[in-house]
């Protein structure tokens, strides 16, 4: 008999989401029985009361494991009964994990965006690095980069009380300094900066453009974008003119996935072929 396997996607708005192709494809793969079903809630059903309903049925029903998302990422955590560091630090979770009656909480955006992070640019230590956009993609972002050698990360949004409450949640794990900054001084700090990263909605084929003024770019500066419909953003395409290094939010998409992966199944997941994946969904 193949293994079988039994994940949901809780959120709003998931139908569209490739997170379950990807398992899928990946499971079959391991000629596992995986499925992967996207339970989609609808406006105002995000209570307290619903999401216990929901983790109490999925295991009721033998799910294996859940993966959560907008807008339940910080909620769900008053229901489980522990967290993996990368959900501890970042004070969300996007993957739950049924070990017989405990549920354990991880993020797997966290390590997903580190991962990609370093087969972009590698682990180099660095100076300065600027984080536009504080969200909830942000926060994985900004808890990644603080756990790496980032001599001084600046969180921009154009929302400062944003800016500042991640600054301070991310503080305490930094190896470095860690700060929050207006928009309008964004020119001020991205002078001299080894790189910068997008998590804002801008690039994406509905919101399209770029956060900030790319003159301010120069050739020395990394850009990672984590938007990933288009993999080819305004922002990376003009990087790229200016000469940039850049790095594209596939690669997020499928780390964030494949960590996923391992952890429902305990199994190596197939990265490369899970990008190619990916690339042709
Ligand atoms: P969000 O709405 O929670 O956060 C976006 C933040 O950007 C907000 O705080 C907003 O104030 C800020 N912002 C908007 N315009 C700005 C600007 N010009 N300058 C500075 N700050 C600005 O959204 P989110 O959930 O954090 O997601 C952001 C994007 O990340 C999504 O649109 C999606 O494309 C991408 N994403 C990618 C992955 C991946 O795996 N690659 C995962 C999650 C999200």
């Amino acid at each position: 008999r193949r293994p079988a396997v039994l994940i949901g996607l809780i959120g709003e708005g998931v139908i569209p989401s490739l997170t379950p192709p990807m398992h899928e494809f990946e499971g079959a793969r391991h000629e596992m029985h995986y499925v992967y079903r996207p339970i989609d809630l609808a406006e105002g059903e995000a209570t307290e009361e619903n999401i216990a309903q929901l983790l109490w049925a999925a295991r009721r029903m033998g799910f294996t494991g859940l993966n959560i998302t907008h807008p339940i990422k910080q909620a769900v955590i008053a229901h489980l009964h522990e967290l993996a560091t990368s959900a501890r630090t970042v004070g969300a979770v996007n993957t739950v994990v049924f070990d017989g009656d405990r549920m354990v909480g991880h993020n797997t955006d966290v390590t997903g965006f580190g991962a990609a992070f370093d087969d972009a640019f590698g682990s180099d230590a660095r100076g300065r690095v600027i984080l536009i956009g504080a969200g909830g993609a942000g926060a994985a972002v900004a808890s990644a980069l603080a756990g790496r050698e980032v001599r001084e990360l600046v969180i921009v949004d154009v929302d400062l009380e944003r800016a500042e409450a991640l600054a301070s949640g991310v503080r305490g794990s930094a190896n470095g300094e860690v700060r929050a900054a207006r928009l309008e001084d964004l020119p001020q700090w991205i002078d001299g900066a080894d790189g910068v990263v997008n998590a804002t909605p801008w690039g994406m084929a509905a919101h399209p453009g770029t956060a900030f003024d790319t003159e301010l770019l120069s050739p020395t500066m990394f850009v990672a974008d984590i938007v990933y419909r288009p993999a080819e953003t305004e922002l990376l395409k003009r990087a790229k003119a200016r000469g940039c290094r850049t790095m594209s939010g596939l690669g997020m998409a499928m780390h964030q996935a494949a960590d996923a992966f391992e952890i429902f199944t305990g199994q190596p997941a197939d990265r490369a072929a899970m990008l190619s994946d990916l690339q042709t969904l």
